[in-house]
């Protein structure tokens, strides 16, 4: 088609291009905010090679072509990397990769094997070390230029502060969010009228790039470093002996790797990972084929943006069509008031979807999405369906544009939509929907954990004006269960003692279950752990709160806020008097320093399904015994606790020869 255009054309196109290129950058790379889907640019961008290709003389110099990345943010310090890190040059199918390993050979003129990793959708970061000890992180930047993001980084458990051996040495790698994680914060910052991130790697992107390296620490990072860029005194001749090297330092590096020695052998590697894409617990987008021997690639050199020794296969996007039937809207617990697309049933990524995210309102006007659209949907993260765009030439001709909601979808109260929020809000603080949510979470199982009170018993409850508030639950009476639909004498009884059972619970679930602003499980714990009681919790002051590792201002004042108002106060009062327990029961933090148990001072890794606990569960449980449980296994690891389907830290730990414990003994440990 690029042939076709006259000289004139063509440059005008890739004017237009280069334009637009940019812009999607910027929006990519400075904003972490994409506008169009990474398949898009993607196409763009070949157009653009095509073009040059054909007509050299019309390669800019800031042609996208020709850098890395996007520029810099302000607010960071600027660092020169020692040598470029740069880009990879894409295939996306099978031939582009033979003529990749035609390229190779044509290069290197004698026999070479391919090391095949995962393509980590995350962000690129070196990571220098002096005299075993963790000095300065940088962004890639511009390839050439910088941000020191090394606060940041510090924050990322993975990251060894000390490595195993006093070397000096810079790795490079791509720090990224786990899709669990990913999909929490999304959720939570949907219910916090927030914009949602687009991907795993924008969010990732987002939060190493931010200012307040306590959002970084609150947000579940990791990293798996894939080069080793300089290292004083080691030899080493390939890229599987330098990860190995990695791994023997303490760095983290992605076990899923292999070493082929044909082109046809790494298809069949890219295919299998396109099969377990959506069963690996992180986002990738491709496979990365590097020549594996040193040498090798020495011969083979760079291109301005990438090296001519790698290439990247990228997966093609799993998305679909459908038609968008109706859209719902259902009100959180804070109030905000989130779309849901109900579509026409679809098959997606192995599974098939009806329903998915519109995320918030903004989102929705900027999309144009209209009822009866033909809209195209994908999983971000491979787990959410999300609508990502409408196909506007299947638009039937009598389409209107969505009418938004005006008015709570519970309350009818009118909704506002604030300045600094995506999102529609309801404000009535006695919002039904509202109040319906809170319930539900107070019971839920992270929290007061009251089993049999589902969402459906809860909603009745309210609806029939039995309990308003969560501390109504515990003057209850069996003649008011039995009156609600389906619910006989047996499960009345069993409700009542779990009602009763629960106010026995020690004070972090309670404070979780009030549901507090920015207060997760987890701070909630650490609340409990440092202030002890109810009391001494609303009495702390800000700058207590702020020091707890782990916690920051945006919580300490959440906290603040919400003790002050005067129905906290109420509620407070009326919970006391139903005897619901306001201290914490779980081991002081004094205590656990002086335990001695098998897991004291261990650290422990916990993989694989559970039969007797939940994870949150065990990893309380060993942190009581005095052990530090991480995420990922190394040779620091003392012990991988292993549960059914355990994977490839089961691998790993094996490999490393870290001793492997079952469920069945880590309980009889715990019991002794
Ligand atoms: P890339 O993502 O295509 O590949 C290079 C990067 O892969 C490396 O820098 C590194 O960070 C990463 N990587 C992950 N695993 C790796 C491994 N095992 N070994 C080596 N590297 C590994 O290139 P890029 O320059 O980072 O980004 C370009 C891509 O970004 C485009 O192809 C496009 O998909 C996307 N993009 C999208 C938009 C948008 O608006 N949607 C805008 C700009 C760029």
């Amino acid at each position: 088609m690029t042939k076709k255009m006259d000289f004139d054309q063509a440059r005008e196109r890739v004017d237009e291009l280069v334009t637009l290129l940019d812009q999607y950058s910027h929006q990519y790379y400075v904003l972490d905010q994409p506008t169009i889907p990474d398949e898009e640019y993607d196409r763009l961008y070949r157009e653009l090679v095509e073009l040059e290709e054909t007509y050299p003389t019309l390669v800019k110099n800031d042609s996208p072509t020709q850098r890395v990345g996007g520029s810099l943010l302000e607010g960071f310090e600027k660092v020169e990397h020692d040598t470029p890190m740069l880009s990879l040059d894409n295939a996306f199918s099978k031939e582009e990769l033979i003529d990749f390993d035609r390229r190779v050979s044509q290069l290197i003129e004698r026999p070479c094997t391919y090391h095949c990793e995962l393509k980590i959708d995350g962000l690129a970061v070196s990571l220098k070390y002096e005299k075993g000890k963790f000095k300065q992180a940088v962004t890639r930047g511009d390839g050439s230029v910088g941000e020191n993001v090394t606060v940041n980084v510090k924050a990322i458990r993975s990251i060894p502060l000390t490595l195993k051996e006093p070397v000096t040495l810079e790795t490079r790698g791509e720090i990224y969010m786990p899709k669990s994680s990913f999909v929490a914060l999304n959720q939570k910052r949907e219910e916090q009228g927030e914009a949602v991130f687009a991907n795993p790697r924008n969010a990732a992107a987002g939060t190493i790039r931010n200012l307040d390296p306590k959002v970084t620490a609150s947000r579940n990072l990791s990293v798996f470093l894939y080069s080793l860029a300089q290292l004083d005194d080691k030899e080493i001749e390939s890229q599987s002996e330098a990860l190995q090297l990695l791994d023997d330092l303490g760095l983290k590096t992605n076990p899923e790797r292999r070493v082929f020695e044909s082109i046809d052998a790494v298809w069949a590697f890219v295919e299998e990972y396109q099969e377990k894409r959506t069963t690996l617990p992180y986002e990738i987008d491709g496979i990365v084929i590097k020549v594996n021997e040193l040498d090798n690639q020495e011969k083979a050199g760079y291109t301005v943006k990438a090296p001519r020794w790698a290439i990247a296969y990228k997966f093609p996007a799993e998305e679909a069509e459908t038609l968008l039937r109706s859209v719902e809207w259902t009100v959180g617990r804070t109030g905000v008031v989130t779309p849901t697309a109900i579509m026409d049933p679809v098959q997606l990524a192995g599974t098939t979807v009806q329903r998915a995210s519109l995320h918030n309102v903004d989102l929705m006007k900027a999309k144009d999405i209209r009822l009866k659209d033909t809209v195209v949907v994908r999983k971000a993260g491979d787990i959410i369906p999300e609508v990502v765009k409408v196909n506007k030439d299947k638009r039937p001709e009598d389409s209107q544009p969505y009418a938004y909601p005006t008015h709570c979808p519970a309350c009818q109260s009118e909704l506002m939509h604030l300045d600094d929020e995506v999102a529609l809000r309801c404000m009535n603080p006695s919002c039904s929907a509202q109040a319906k949510e809170k319930l539900t979470h107070f019971v839920s199982r992270n929290a007061m954990n009251i089993d049999g009170l589902g969402e459906r018993i809860v909603a009745q409850l309210y609806d029939q004006s039995l309990v308003k508030d969560s501390a109504d639950l515990y003057y209850l009476e069996k003649e008011q269960l039995l009156t609600l639909d389906k619910i006989a004498d047996k499960s009345a009884d069993n409700m009542l003692s779990a009602i009763e059972r629960s106010k026995e619970n020690s004070l972090e679930r309670l404070v979780f279950g009030l549901g507090i602003r920015h207060v997760g499980a987890k701070a909630a714990r650490l609340l409990a752990e440092e202030f002890i009681t109810m009391e001494q919790l609303r009495k702390a002051p800000k700058e207590a709160i702020e020091a707890i590792e782990g916690l920051g201002e945006t919580v300490a004042e959440s906290i603040q806020a919400f003790f002050e108002l005067e129905e906290v106060d109420r509620l407070i009062q009326k919970l006391k008097e139903a005897s619901v327990n306001m201290e914490y029961k779980g081991k002081r933090k004094e205590e656990i320093e002086q335990v001695s148990s098998y897991f004291s001072g261990k650290t422990v890794v916990i993989t694989g399904k559970l039969e007797h606990y939940t994870r949150d569960e065990l990893e309380q449980k060993l942190t009581d015994l005095g052990a530090k449980v991480t995420g990922s296994v190394s040779k620091n690891t003392d012990y991988l606790i292993a549960g059914e389907d355990a994977g490839s830290k089961l691998t790993k730990a094996q490999d490393l020869e870290v001793p492997v414990l079952t469920e069945q003994q880590v309980l009889e440990e715990i019991d002794e």
